[in-house]
């Protein structure tokens, strides 16, 4: 038993494109708990290796600068934005070349060391919290009250990404994007330090059918399921 007023960690991990951070960002407006976005760490810790000409076989190069950069969360806005060296990054940070490097960055033992320590101080900070990434459950919260894993088929992420990119004005070629999630899923599934797993104690939904707010309907009522558990 648990209460939502009080300290609680809420973890969603999954693969790309499972459209875990609309849902974590919703779940926690819903609940009224603060919202983590881990990914954004780490596509900080590619943009600025690429900005600063730091190789990937320069690990320590890399999280020396990441340090500099003082990476943290303005958390006055919606969604939190993502800052380093004092100035937000976030539409840095979607760029395609710091998706096409992100899941080799984030394979770095010393930046993950340095990251999860990080978010464990954002969680001290931040107690009431749903965070969502590829590792929230497995490591970097374990004892999380509630912990979820969200996946949906390649071709269903595949889809709901051209959709977006439509929906903005771009062009997609669906089989293309479907080989990019594919090699990302595959990239961070195999990676040797920091892998994709699902958690032990995860609760599993894959949302290939269902609708973004089914998703969030979902989640929410198994919190609150769980929190009204004697
Ligand atoms: O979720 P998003 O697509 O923004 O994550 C970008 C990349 O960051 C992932 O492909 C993964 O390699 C890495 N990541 C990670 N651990 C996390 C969150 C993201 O390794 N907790």
């Amino acid at each position: 038993m648990f209460r939502l007023d009080q300290p609680i960690i809420i973890t969603i991990d999954g693969p790309a494109g499972t459209g875990k951070s609309s849902v974590a960002r919703q779940l926690a407006k819903r609940l009224g708990l603060d919202f983590l976005d881990t990914g954004a760490m780490y596509r900080a810790a590619a943009a600025i290796a690429i900005d600063h000409g730091i190789g990937l076989g320069e690990p320590e190069r890399l999280v020396a600068k990441v340090i500099e950069a003082d990476l943290h969360f303005d958390w006055s806005q919606d969604p939190p934005a993502m800052l380093a060296f004092g100035r937000s990054i976030n539409s840095r940070i979607r760029d395609l070349d710091v998706t096409a490097i992100v899941s080799p960055v984030a394979g770095i033992a010393a930046l993950r060391d340095h990251m999860v320590r990080k978010q464990r101080i954002i969680a001290a900070q931040h107690p009431r919290l749903v965070t969502e990434g590829r590792d929230q459950g497995s490591v970097v919260f374990p004892d999380a009250m509630v912990q979820f894993y969200l996946t949906a088929s390649v071709q269903e992420r595949a889809r709901r990404r051209a959709q977006q990119l439509t929906a903005g004005g771009g062009q997609a070629d669906t089989a293309a994007l479907e080989r990019d999630i594919d090699a990302r899923d595959r990239s961070d599934m195999d990676r040797a330090v920091g892998p994709l797993r699902r958690p032990e104690r995860a609760m599993v939904l894959d949302t290939s059918d269902l609708s973004f707010d089914q998703v969030v309907d979902e989640l929410e009522r198994i919190v609150r399921r769980k929190a009204a558990e004697p």
